[in-house]
């Protein structure tokens, strides 16, 4: 498309979610005239925060965290001034029933050794699943291996690895980075994952935990971008569009607007709803009915006392997964000895889907007391339990082939969204990459051929370098 812009192209960003946001946020900054559409009456898509009516309380949809890996969603941050709202922690404390906890942190040892000394340490191990462990690892050191339509599991029993390294360590990382089980889980996901987190390099691997409430953080991108000329309009669901050889036609309650280009960044779902009837639209379609998505549950309790001194730890053997000590790690929330809110997470939580409120907070209450003795004499003030049935598309084996690049048969219109083909799974770090990735093709099309907003992975360290 050669085109001659008498003034700068008008963007239509739909949807108001980290992919959204990113591409928005890129292109205001390089001066298109953006105006981002969004359904709902705040930002931040899958990662929000609300006032909740039962409690009264300010909470997150559900607890986030992200990695040192995560270069795009850094930036990004770095970007709209909140980079120093996440606090980062080298330290992962896996707790077994009764409590008794093993420290999983990184040494001075070049990558990826670095964490091998924690490792054999920890007492949630024995030196069989240990080994086992290392073998596992060492085997996906060298390469990243290839979807082969295996799943994980059959992959780690293929690798000798033990029940007990399996369930505790093996599962427990990758249910809660993918959102999946691992028998459902493809191989290059499955290892991308453990290379980040354990190998190629101690900052890679660090945890990030945002100190403010999640729309908090996001709506700093709304001010960014209308700082920069644009506008953010809530409560504005787009329905359907219309490609044109001149512009785009984008269908909204109010009738039709006309846009240089579109970029649709929300769930496949709502994508699938809104194609139009057309033969043009049919193979996307049909992409788009192949993903299935995966419940995560969020369990939010406030007590009237201190139940740990924990920030945050992982929970082995029993239904709740995480522990994130809300009221230690939120700024606004203002740590005190006389209470504490505490946030369980459960990823893959399809057991508790049909499970009613007052049932899961009872399965929960009982875990938390088996793990954490501080919590048997506390009263439970208030409770709340946030079910997210499709969370994430599930990262089955064959997916990742059908997962679309941000240009469209249509030459003005492009996809993002942490299910578009980012090289991530559905992550902040995979939705702002493919933001950025179609906010790049909007402007290389607009005729900046140079314009690039996504940045590299971080460099391996140590012996990682040798596998580049
Ligand atoms: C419970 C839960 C826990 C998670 N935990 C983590 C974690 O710890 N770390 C991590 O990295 N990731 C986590 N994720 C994943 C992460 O939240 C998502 O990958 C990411 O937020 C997706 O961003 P997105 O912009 O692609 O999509 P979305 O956030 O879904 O954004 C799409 C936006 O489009 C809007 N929209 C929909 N239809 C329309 C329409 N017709 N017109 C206008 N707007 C519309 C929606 O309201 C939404 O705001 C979690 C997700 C969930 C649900």
């Amino acid at each position: 498309m050669t085109e001659r812009w008498t003034q700068s192209p008008k963007v239509a960003v739909v949807g108001g979610g980290l992919a959204g946001l990113a591409a928005g946020s890129a292109l205001a900054e390089s001066g298109f005239r953006v105006t981002l559409f969004e359904r709902r009456a705040y930002l931040g898509g899958r990662a929000s925060s609300y006032q909740h009516p039962g409690t009264g309380e300010v909470v997150d949809n559900c607890q986030h965290v992200l990695l040192g890996c995560c270069t795009n969603l850094i930036e990004f941050y770095r970007r709209i001034g909140v980079d120093d709202k996440i606090r980062w922690y080298d330290c992962m404390t896996f707790l077994e029933p009764g409590g008794r906890a093993s420290v999983i942190k990184p040494s001075a040892l070049p990558a990826p050794l670095h964490t091998a000394p924690a490792f054999l340490r920890a007492s949630c191990l024995t030196l069989p699943d240990k080994l086992s462990i290392a073998a596992g690892l060492a085997a996906l050191t060298p390469i990243a291996p290839r979807d082969t339509g295996e799943s994980f599991l059959k992959w780690l029993r293929r690798h000798g690895q033990t029940e007990r390294a399996i369930e505790r360590f093996w599962k427990t990382i990758l249910v809660s980075a993918l959102n999946e089980e691992i028998d459902l889980i493809s191989i290059p996901y499955a290892a991308q994952v453990m290379r980040e987190s354990f190998l190629q390099s101690r900052t890679a691997g660090r945890m990030g935990v945002p100190t403010v409430p999640l729309t908090e953080l996001y709506n700093r991108a709304g001010d960014y971008m209308t700082a920069r000329g644009g506008e953010v309009r809530f409560r504005a669901a787009a329905e359907s569009f219309r490609a044109e050889f001149a512009d785009v036609k984008l269908l909204l309650p109010g009738g039709e607007e006309s846009f240089d280009f579109v970029i649709l960044a929300v769930p496949f779902d709502v994508l699938s709803r809104m194609l139009p009837d057309t033969t043009a639209a049919e193979p996307l379609r049909q992409t788009l009915s192949r993903f299935e998505t995966s419940p995560i549950t969020g369990i939010h309790m406030w007590f009237d006392r201190q139940i740990t001194e924990l920030d945050h730890a992982v929970l082995l053997d029993r239904t709740i997964q995480w522990m994130f000590h809300k009221s230690k790690l939120l700024v606004t929330a203002g740590a005190r000895a006389d209470n504490s809110y505490i946030e369980l997470v459960v990823s893959s939580s399809k057991t508790l889907v049909e499970k009613s409120r007052q049932e899961i907070i009872d399965l929960a209450l009982a875990e938390l007391r088996e793990f954490f003795p501080g919590a048997r004499a506390a009263n439970l003030v208030k409770s709340t339990v946030i079910k997210e049935v499709h969370a994430t598309y599930s990262p089955r084996p064959g997916i990742e082939s059908h997962r679309p690049s941000p240009e469209t048969v249509w030459p003005r219109i492009f996809l993002a969204g942490d299910w578009t083909a980012t090289g991530w799974p559905a992550t902040m770090e995979g939705a702002v990459r493919s933001g950025y990735a179609a906010a790049q093709c909007v402007a290389r099309v607009a005729g900046r051929r140079d314009a690039a907003f996504l940045v590299p992975d971080l460099p391996p360290s140590g012996f990682m370098r040798l596998f580049g």
